[in-house]
């Protein structure tokens, strides 16, 4: 079985000297458990990735805590990964009884039930509680809390490959007109749901920090890595004294993160290779704190890894066009994925991997009226 999928350990561990990983049960697609990490300073706790949102993770979470002597009401900070609630979810529950900030890349955004239309992040909202500078300082950087309003959410309108959930379709994922959200993301808030009952508890961050910003946090001084790929909102903390990386689900010890081709990037997988080999290129590392699975310590080689295996599916699509000629993203889906794994998941992803195709020069892309049909050269 893969180190992601495997039950939560019963103990807390420390995983290097003053962060202890928690591991907090969840039940995903390929995914047995989330890894939050906690770390002590002389103000308190900070938590990353406080598991699920709803009732029974609570209780999960806060059970473990006092189970490894750390009360929750000392928590001050939270840091938020990237917007999918196993990381999310009990960030806005901490903030609102106890206070803690929470803290995400400049771009976090959340997922809201998809019957409604998400208001905008407006810079008001996050101002409701402003920091002082003194706190600004203390999480470090510059207060970012006053970023621009996030841009629409990007599951408006159809499939953008033509597999239409409410007629017609956009171009090459430009257009999006109102609508329903596609059945895609339906799914994944129903499985959401169903796991983590109420989506009641989706945090409004208090701070949000750009790339190479500071965080005093936990006795170390952290760097924040914007590492876009995964999602648009992807955090990594990079202690560079110790040689730390919290990797988030950017690097995951023996899985590779989900690549979404319906979304707010245009070249998603383009930012992933940019992403990995980012931190890949980092100098010192000697462990890795994932957010699913075991510490490691060769970044450089996992990172090295995702990206040959996403490159021998660019080689896959390749081969695919020769046989197939003009074909479907659906059809394409056929040669990456197995037949139980089908569906608009993994079409998204093969969406994902066409239009990179296509924006560096490798592949056409026609639209027959129905779909848009790929041509990989
Ligand atoms: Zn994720
Ligand atoms: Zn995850």
């Amino acid at each position: 079985m893969r180190e992601e999928r495997r039950p939560p350990q019963a103990e807390a561990l420390e995983v290097a000297p003053g962060i202890l990983r928690i591991q907090l049960e969840i039940s995903l697609p390929g995914l047995g458990h989330v890894n939050c990490y906690a770390m002590a300073d002389d103000q308190g706790i900070t938590l990353i990735d406080p598991g699920l949102p709803g009732p029974r993770a609570w209780k999960d979470l806060t059970g473990r805590l006092a189970a490894a002597d750390l009360p929750v009401e000392r928590v001050h900070t939270v840091v938020v990964t990237h917007s999918h609630p196993d990381h999310f979810g009990q960030a806005g529950r901490l903030h609102e009884d106890y206070g803690a900030r929470v803290v995400t890349h400049r771009h976090f955004r959340t997922f809201f039930d998809p019957d409604e239309e998400p208001d905008e992040i407006t810079t008001d909202d996050i101002g409701v509680d402003r920091p002082t500078n003194a706190t600004v300082a203390r999480v470090g950087g510059r207060d970012t809390a006053s970023s621009k309003a996030m841009g629409r959410a990007p599951w408006n309108g159809p499939l953008p490959w033509g597999e239409s959930t409410s007629g017609g379709h956009s171009f090459g994922g430009g257009r999006r007109g109102p609508g329903r959200p596609p059945l895609v993301r339906r799914l994944q808030y129903r499985a959401m749901r169903k796991v983590g009952g109420r989506m009641g508890a989706v945090p409004t961050p208090t701070h949000r920090v750009d790339d190479a910003d500071r965080l005093e946090l936990g006795g170390r001084s952290w760097v924040s890595m914007y590492t876009p790929g995964h999602t648009n909102d992807h955090l990594c903390l990079f202690d560079p004294e110790a040689g730390i990386l919290i990797s988030g689900d950017h690097v995951l010890p023996t899985i590779t993160p989900h690549i979404s081709g319906i979304g707010a990037i245009v070249d998603p997988l383009a930012e992933f290779f940019q992403s990995l080999e980012r931190v890949g290129e980092l100098d010192g590392v000697s462990s890795v704190l994932p957010a699913h699975g075991l510490e490691f310590a060769d970044l450089g080689g996992r990172a090295a890894d995702i990206i040959r295996h996403h490159q021998e599916r660019l080689q896959l699509l390749r081969d695919a066009s020769a046989d197939f000629g003009w074909a479907t993203v659906p059809q394409y889906s056929t040669r990456l994925f197995k037949e139980r794994s089908l569906g608009q998941m993994a079409d998204s992803e093969t969406y994902a991997h066409l239009e990179h195709l296509r924006l560096t020069g490798h592949a056409e892309v026609r639209d027959d009226g129905e779909h848009l049909l790929y041509l990989v050269s």
